[in-house]
């Protein structure tokens, strides 16, 4: 590759890693980058802004369909185009799609670039100002770089959505002045790195994290790798890495660090599982009889249910098993079909299952607890109870993340890592619907797609129970593994921590 030129989402990503941007570089030119074409929420809200521009062409269904983006970018400027939109123009070493090229009446252009977020932030300036380099480089008179993105605080009213009031278009063109010589140099740097035919050799840290390539520079690290320590208290793990720490164990016991870093060390140092000698005592909240919960919900950047705001969690389904004294296990499920807006019998049937019991309600996290307070403060007149049961839950991951630490988690809480861990005979491998995101997608497709059938949607809903059912029937077997663990965690008359011998 002797010459590279770069699009945005290679710079964006190059901020953060030489070596990302050169993978991704590598599978753009390669056809290999996946498409952020389709992508529920920036699809709809193009669909949405574009309304503002009537008359408005895009550049991917208009034009000879033989020329590229580029070409058609230019012949609906020489058309006299009074908005193009998806305009893609390569100069200046740099590619860009602007969302939207506007025409002003003195005949030069304003670029808008729409965002899914709800305000400014430093990568929004440098796309601004990559755009206002592009544009120049390209010789096409620029008037200004526009900012369109959701406003946080509309509330979806009776009616569709107005885009006038649902979208916040703000000027960027100061702001992109400023950055570009910044922005230009930093676009320079990486696209000397991009064209090299070797990858750069960049340290691994806490910036692999929100990484697409963890598959291959970090997944294969060692499970007590240091850098999966990212944002617990204490010293940065950058620099233990820095240090040559590679690996927890490696950490000298006087370094700043929080308690579950501290399990994390000694785990890796005994290479078995740590259980805080307060475990007995913090489960005894939650002995049997006990209840487990969990919501699935449905979001989206455009809400679709009247009051609700942009990407409000709107659950549509809740599981719930129950373990008895004997420890007979039971559950109990509740699905709105998609139509109306489903949180009234969400709430209602919530309380009419367990508002009449006083035992404990097990979950994963704080969403579940989130989404109870918001159904109260919907609903006046079933606050108390909604209330009642939000007391009575007892939070599960705070348990785990405070008293238990095994190498397996690998730095990671949630329960899709823990499970296999916890509850190694649990899969969720035969499900149609694995995951969270997966289940929201589902429910929204029911809710947006006009061509469902009812079997698609019988047999959805099936899906979707199935997936709650199992994440309860997950917390149940974490519950009983960690009762388990309680029974081995004791401490010496001299005040010293033993840890069980088993591993799970
Ligand atoms: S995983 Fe880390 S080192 Fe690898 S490309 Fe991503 S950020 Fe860079």
């Amino acid at each position: 590759m002797s010459e590279a030129v770069l699009d945005w989402w290679e710079y964006h990503e190059g901020r953060r890693c030489a070596l990302a941007a050169w993978h991704h570089h590598r599978q753009r030119a390669g056809g290999e980058r996946p498409s952020f074409d389709g992508d529920e929420a920036r699809d709809r809200l193009r669909g949405l802004a574009q309304q503002q521009w009537p008359g408005g062409q895009d550049t991917w269904t208009t034009g000879p369909t033989e020329a590229d983006l580029d070409e058609r970018t230019r012949r609906l400027i020489a058309s006299g185009a009074t908005a193009i939109f998806r305009a893609t123009i390569t100069a200046g070493g740099t590619s860009l799609v602007v969302d939207v090229l506007e025409r002003t009446a003195q005949g030069s252009w304003c670029a808008v670039l729409l965002s899914t977020r709800y305000g400014l932030d430093r990568f929004l300036v440098e796309q601004a100002a990559l755009t206002l380099h592009v544009l120049q480089a390209a010789s096409i008179p620029v008037a200004g770089v526009h900012l369109v993105h959701v406003d946080a605080d509309y509330r979806k009213g009776k009616g569709p959505i107005e885009p006038e009031a649902f979208l916040v278009r703000r000027s960027l063109t100061i702001r992109a002045a400023r950055a570009k010589a910044r922005v230009v140099s930093a676009m320079a740097v990486l696209t000397d790195i991009a064209a090299e035919a070797v990858p750069p050799d960049v340290p691994r840290g806490t910036h692999c994290r929100a990484c697409t390539f963890t598959d291959r520079c970090v997944e294969t690290l060692p499970a007590d790798w240091t850098g999966r320590y990212p944002t617990e208290a204490g010293t940065s793990a950058d620099v233990w890495l820095a240090r040559g720490y590679e690996r927890m164990g490696d950490v000298p016991a006087d370094e700043p660090m929080g308690a579950p870093r501290r399990r994390a060390r000694l785990a890796s140092r005994t290479g078995r599982i740590v259980v805080d000698p307060a475990l007995p005592q913090v489960l005894e909240a939650c002995r049997p009889p006990v209840w487990y919960l969990d919501f699935e919900c449905v979001w989206s950047l455009l809400p679709v249910f009247e009051g609700t705001a942009p990407a409000q969690h709107v659950p549509f389904l809740w599981s719930l098993h129950h373990v008895d004294e004997e420890g007979r296990l039971t559950h109990l499920d509740e699905i709105v079909a998609p139509g109306p807006d489903p949180r009234r019998r969400m709430a209602e049937s919530l309380v009419e299952a367990v508002g009449a019991y006083h035992e404990p309600i097990v979950v994963y996290g704080d969403y579940e607890a989130e989404r109870i307070g918001e159904l109260a403060a919907l609903f006046p007149d079933l606050a108390p109870a909604l209330e009642r049961i939000r007391g009575r839950i007892v939070d599960l991951l705070a348990v785990i993340r405070d008293h238990v630490y095994d190498l397996q988690f690998r730095g990671n809480f949630s329960l899709k890592a823990v499970g296999p861990v916890l509850a190694p005979g649990l899969t969720y491998r035969e499900l149609a619907i694995r995951d969270g995101l997966t289940a929201a997608r589902a429910y929204a497709r029911l809710l947006y797609l006009p061509e469902v059938t009812p079997d698609d949607v019988e047999t959805t809903l099936a899906d979707l129970r199935a997936y709650c059912e199992r994440d309860t029937l997950a917390l149940v077997d974490v519950h009983r593994t960690l009762m388990n663990l309680a029974q081995g965690a004791t401490m010496t008359a001299e005040g010293e921590e033993r840890y069980p011998e088993v591993r799970v």
